[in-house]
């Protein structure tokens, strides 16, 4: 997420009151999107990058990724009674801001981010927010909220008139900023991400996915206008097709 003044959102204050710890609004938690950016580390092993990794695959039951690195996250719930989901939400993130590959992301999300570590992370330390998956910038994936269950990732939100988005949807985070290109291994396990999401659950459509900045216009603006919507389309085209003939 970003915030609403312009770039990315900052961490721990997003315009509109998200800032503050969310908690009793789960659904509609602060999300934390393009505020915070991951520095770098860890490389995983799960996800996605185009080449040589294996396809993804959602287990049914679990509502989890097979083979893709876990970090689970205590910022869930469920979602309401008989709301499935049929929305897909593209964040970008980064902690600190502008910056990849750090482990704070999984700490944010774990709920264990130490405010001393960087100045702008006093606030973002008291947010409780999540994401179902984070897509790193070498295209690997980490889960952490099982699909079936409510990720606090939206924040205020409203998607064709229907408000609280994170109850229907399921949000996926690139690391990155508005301004700076996604790279190929994210686009590739995006493609690959939302893929493996559509064939597990049939309420979700290619025709509703959507950006943060489209679902709390003012008030986020990831992934940006460095994501290129009309590529990971395209890509998202060719997976399912792949799917559809193999
Ligand atoms: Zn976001």
């Amino acid at each position: 997420m970003t915030k609403s003044s312009g770039t990315t959102h900052s961490p721990g204050v997003n315009g509109n009151g998200d800032s503050r710890p969310e908690g009793r609004d789960a659904g509609i938690a602060p999300s934390i999107c393009s505020e915070m950016r991951a520095s770098a580390s860890r490389s995983p092993q799960s996800g996605g990058e185009a080449l040589g990794r294996p396809a993804l695959r959602v287990e049914p039951a679990t509502g989890l990724l097979a083979g893709v690195r876990q970090v689970l996250s205590p910022h869930f719930d469920a979602r309401p009674k008989d709301v499935a989901p049929e929305l897909i939400v593209v964040h970008g993130i980064s902690l600190p801001a502008g910056e990849f590959g750090g482990p704070w992301i999984d700490r944010l999300f774990a709920g264990n981010l130490p405010p001393d570590a960087h100045p702008s992370f006093r606030e973002t330390a008291t947010l409780r927010v999540s994401a179902h998956a984070v897509i790193r910038r070498d295209g690997a994936v980490t889960q952490y909220v099982p699909f079936a269950l409510r990720a606090w990732h939206a924040g205020h939100s409203q998607y064709r008139g229907r408000s609280g988005c994170n109850d229907f949807s399921v949000g996926i985070e690139l690391e990155g900023t508005d301004e700076i290109p996604y790279t190929e291994g994210q686009y590739e396990s995006l493609a690959g991400l939302v893929s493996a999401l559509l064939a597990t659950y049939p309420t979700l459509s290619a025709e509703r996915i959507t950006g943060h900045s489209d679902i709390a216009p003012g008030r986020k603006s990831d992934p940006g206008p460095a994501f290129e919507w009309p590529r990971f389309r395209q890509l998202l085209a060719e997976r399912r097709q792949t799917k559809r003939l193999a």
